[in-house]
């Protein structure tokens, strides 16, 4: 059983910020990478919209540069996953990852979500290669092309809009012959010109050679299969807040994010939760970044308090 002070789970851009915050405290912070050190941004080709940086930076590039200022200050990073947790009898609280056990008096989450994917043959790969699951990240880079958007509902419009900004044409691809979207996105998008409707449609393939150029789609209702020619796919068939670990022993909300108060704080006194595991609304690397310095700031008062 390995004693710590702080346990950071994850390491996105709230877990390394958290870190970062953490170790300048001096509580000398262990942060537990999770399956893909970064999270989701890096997997992200390039973000333009992180303050700071006016030419863009890459997203493993970001990463990189987080890391390396939290190890500065003395985080620890050490990549494995967290498999079990008890937050019901502590603090201390007790992880258990694939290789060792662990205590902590305080855990800070930072898991975020994930996208949920299509599952089709080609979307993987072609991730950052035409394949995106966020416009306000990717959009830019499609000015004058023609793009796709997969769903119907608020998020499917929201960036289907904000991808007009950019690209010549937009073509919503929907399941069913009925938007889920609110009224209010559902009107602005059947008014702007450059949106088309692709009704009663699931893209059952991404084709391309080493880039996205095509979705092969059918008709649920007519059986009738088809190719559509396209720049990109933006995928918004809804995002899940990587939970599960976490089911019984923290308050959630009906969508299974983390509840947590103006503090950062979850139900379980001792236990933070930052970035987009608690986050339906911004998900952005700036808001995760601010969400991880608060939940490093209340850490360290949360001990102080209690020493
Ligand atoms: P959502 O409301 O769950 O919509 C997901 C959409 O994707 C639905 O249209 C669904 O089709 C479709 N879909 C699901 N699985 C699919 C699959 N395997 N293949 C093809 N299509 C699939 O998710 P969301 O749009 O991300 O919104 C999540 C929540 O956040 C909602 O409560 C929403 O109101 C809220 N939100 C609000 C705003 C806003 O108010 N500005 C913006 C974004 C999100 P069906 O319709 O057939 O089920």
């Amino acid at each position: 059983m390995q004693k710590e002070k702080v346990i950071v789970i994850g390491s996105g851009p709230a877990g390394l910020t958290a870190a970062l915050y953490t170790a300048r405290a001096m509580l000398n912070p262990l942060v537990i990478s999770g399956s893909e050190l970064g999270g989701q941004i890096s997997i992200t080709n390039e973000v333009e919209n992180y303050p700071g940086f006016p030419e863009g930076i890459t997203g493993p590039e970001l990463v990189e540069l987080m890391q390396k200022q939290a190890e500065k200050f003395g985080a620890r990073i050490l990549i494995d996953e967290v498999t079990e947790v008890n937050f019901r009898d502590g603090p201390p609280f007790s992880l258990t990852t694939h290789g060792d056990t662990f205590e902590a008096e305080v855990v800070i989450i930072c898991v975020g979500a994930s996208p949920i994917r299509l599952g089709v043959p080609g979307e993987e790969e072609m991730i950052g290669r035409g394949v995106s699951f966020c416009a306000t990240c990717d959009g830019f880079f499609f000015r004058d092309k023609e793009v796709v958007v997969v769903g119907g509902g608020d998020s499917a419009m929201e960036e289907a809009l904000f991808l007009t900004r950019f690209a010549s044409s937009v073509k919503v691809i929907h399941r069913r012959d009925e938007l889920r979207a609110g009224e209010t996105l559902k009107k602005r998008a059947f008014a702007n010109e450059k949106i088309s409707f692709i009704w009663d449609t699931v893209v059952e393939e991404i084709l391309g050679d080493g880039k996205v150029e095509a979705v092969r789609t059918r008709n649920v209702k007519t059986d009738e299969t088809g190719e559509l020619a396209t720049d990109g796919i933006f995928i918004y068939i809804g995002h899940y807040p990587n939970t599960s670990l976490f089911e019984g022993q923290l308050e959630m909300d009906e969508r299974n994010y983390l509840v947590t108060d103006k503090h950062m704080s979850t139900s379980a006194p001792g236990v933070f939760a930052a970035g987009e595991v608690q986050d339906s609304t911004f998900r952005q690397v700036a808001t995760s970044v601010g969400q991880g310095c608060a939940a490093a700031m209340m850490t360290e008062r949360w001990l102080e308090e209690r020493e």
